[in-house]
């Protein structure tokens, strides 16, 4: 097949577009290039089964393919924040061009959706049937309610012009080719640690993610796009939880680093706690995660050491 994935020059994307290349597909990578690189894609360029677009998913365009993975829009807080408008606008008019693209071509249409639908919960942990707790007004809601709005429109035009969708949501994710410098809490803690800078604790450490490994969520991206039992909205994560406490000293302790842990303010609805009940997943595409935090963040720790360019560069510079 041919498949588009767009936002696939970004952390995901580009693990993404590397998987449907090894299962044999053609893959149009669409992107802006606003936080990923083409150094994320530059060993997948000379194969001919491969191909980069540059182009805003905002602006309508026009290509031939089978089948649609809609990755594109910013992922981290300081990313998302630094242009909220066009955050709003990546997801709502991203989502309107790809679902009118699919409907157009007849083609099936994955969105990235996210844990963020779910806001601050107040239930734990959070199955797809909770309907979220989403401040509609505050800093976190360009993307937040941005991604809510998408997966409405998905819905929408799966129901008024049978669009065949998939609606993937994804849990916090972690692993090579993470901006280093994008202020997500793994690889800011990894990066201070191998500069033996102090790492950033926010509010007390007591609140709690589920990291999950970039080629576990990939394999569930696969697995959703190519069943026809459901059409989700799907959790992909994984359901061990970690105070971020636990994840500093993990970090501290697995770089042997000698950084010290420094509080800071808690971000402004920094949701308290987040973790995925997987029964859908584990039941509709016989998923769940085989990579253990462990072992995750010592690869994505070997990549940040030998790869990533950290002489230079703060989470400021970065957007
Ligand atoms: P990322 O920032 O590395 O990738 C996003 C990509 O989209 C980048 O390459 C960026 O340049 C591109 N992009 C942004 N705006 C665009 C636009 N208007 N037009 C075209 N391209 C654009 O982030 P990621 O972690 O790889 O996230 C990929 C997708 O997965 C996002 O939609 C994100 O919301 C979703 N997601 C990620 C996580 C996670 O933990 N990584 C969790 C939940 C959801
Ligand atoms: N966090 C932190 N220090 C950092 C970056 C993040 O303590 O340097 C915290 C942040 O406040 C949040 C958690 O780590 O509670 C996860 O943050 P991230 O931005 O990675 O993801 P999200 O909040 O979107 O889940």
């Amino acid at each position: 097949m041919r498949i588009l994935v767009t936002g696939g020059a970004g952390f995901l994307g580009s693990h993404l577009c590397e998987r449907l290349l090894e299962d044999g597909h053609d893959v149009l990578c669409l992107d802006n290039l606003f936080t990923g690189f083409k150094e994320n894609i530059r060993h997948l360029s000379e194969r001919p089964q491969f191909e980069f677009m540059r182009h805003d998913v905002v602006d309508p365009f026009k290509v031939e393919v089978d089948r649609i993975f809609n990755l594109a829009c910013p992922a981290s807080p300081i990313h998302y924040q630094y242009n909220p408008i066009k955050t709003v606008k990546t997801s709502v008019m991203g989502a309107i061009n790809v679902l009118g693209l699919a409907r157009r071509l007849k083609c099936r249409v994955l969105q990235a959706s996210t844990s963020e639908v779910y806001g601050d919960p107040s239930v734990h942990p959070q199955p797809e049937t909770y309907w979220g707790s989403v401040n509609p007004i505050g800093i976190r809601s360009c993307y937040d309610e941005g991604k809510r709005c998408a997966e409405t429109l998905f819905f929408d035009y799966h129901r008024q012009n049978r669009v065949d969708i998939r609606v993937a949501r994804i849990f916090n994710t972690y692993g090579p080719r993470m901006h280093p410098f994008d202020g997500r809490v793994v690889s800011n803690f990894i990066v201070q640690a191998l500069r033996n800078e102090p790492i950033t604790l926010y509010g007390d450490g007591s609140q709690t993610r589920s990291f999950c490994y970039v080629d576990d969520l990939v394999d569930g991206f696969v697995r959703l796009m190519n069943q026809t039992d459901t059409v989700g909205p799907i959790n992909l994560g994984n359901p061990r939880e970690f105070t971020i406490r636990e994840l500093a000293e993990r970090v501290i302790s697995m770089t042997g680093s000698a950084s010290e842990i420094h509080f800071q303010p808690l971000p402004q609805d920094d949701p308290l706690q987040r973790r995925p009940d997987i029964s859908l997943a584990r039941e509709y595409l016989s998923w769940e995660p085989k990579i253990q935090l462990e072992d995750g963040l010592k690869r994505t720790i070997r990549y940040f050491s030998e790869h990533a360019d950290l002489s230079k560069g703060t989470a400021e510079s970065s957007v």
